[in-house]
């Protein structure tokens, strides 16, 4: 007869990352993070884009996550280097099946549910990489970079295809639309996703952010949402 042993580290291993589920006393865990760039039209503009370009893809690392309890206020760090912290609100979409090459008429299933969250960029760096040709990581893949709600399961979530999605800074609207504005819609973004990765189960998918992108300060507060989810609520400290 065979018997594991337990797994023995030589240095302390990280803590697997997982978020809470809505009405769950289980956890998500979370495998990777993918974010689209550019998927509505008025952010690409103000980013200096026109028109439907394809769908493209980075990374933040898992641990880059988070969660903010939508009970009470939650905080993430003004990060070193930067003098221009961006605030992205975007939906996240939580992959609870894998698959390659998914059609996007077949995405639903793979959607284990949703989250609201914030893709955090040091838009400065991440200008000076795009400038220079170098990869994103310094801008976007930051620790504290993705702040995010609870993952609220596909059943318990009607009709996000109308829904508005916001954020405020200290009281004031800086970004407001609706999902679908998308440019690439969910089913869409993981056809694409899966053609260029494997998906598997625990994989997020922010999938871009509305026009509206400015900085924030430390000491200022952040209140987001999509409606249909629970609302973000945090201070940059
Ligand atoms: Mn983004």
């Amino acid at each position: 007869m065979h018997t594991m042993s337990p797994v023995e580290f030589v240095i302390p291993a990280p803590p697997p990352v997982n978020l809470p589920v809505q009405g769950s006393a289980q956890r998500f865990p979370v495998r990777r993070v993918f974010c689209v760039g550019r998927n509505y039209e008025e952010h690409a503009k103000e980013m200096g884009f026109t028109g439907r370009e394809p769908p493209f893809f980075f990374m933040k690392p898992a641990d880059a996550l988070v969660s903010i309890d939508p009970q009470q206020p939650g905080r993430i760090a003004y990060p070193s280097l930067t003098q221009n912290l961006h605030h992205e609100i975007e939906l996240v979409v939580a992959v609870g099946l894998g698959g390659r090459d998914i059609p996007a008429d077949q995405a639903t299933q793979h959607i284990y549910g949703y989250a609201v969250g914030l893709d955090m960029t040091r838009r400065d760096l991440q200008n000076e990489m795009k400038k220079q040709g170098r990869p994103w990581e310094i801008g976007k893949a930051f620790e504290q970079s993705a702040p995010i709600g609870p993952v609220v399961p596909a059943a318990q979530v009607a009709g996000l295809g109308d829904a508005a999605i916001w954020l405020k800074v200290n009281g004031e609207l800086r970004q407001s639309s609706h999902i679908h504005q998308l440019i690439w819609n969910l089913g869409e973004i993981i056809e694409h996703l899966s053609a260029a990765w494997e998906l598997a189960p625990g994989d997020l998918i922010f999938t871009g952010t509305p026009a509206g992108v400015a900085a924030v300060r430390p000491g200022d507060v952040i209140h987001a949402g999509v409606d249909g989810l629970p609302d973000l609520n945090l201070q940059v400290v």
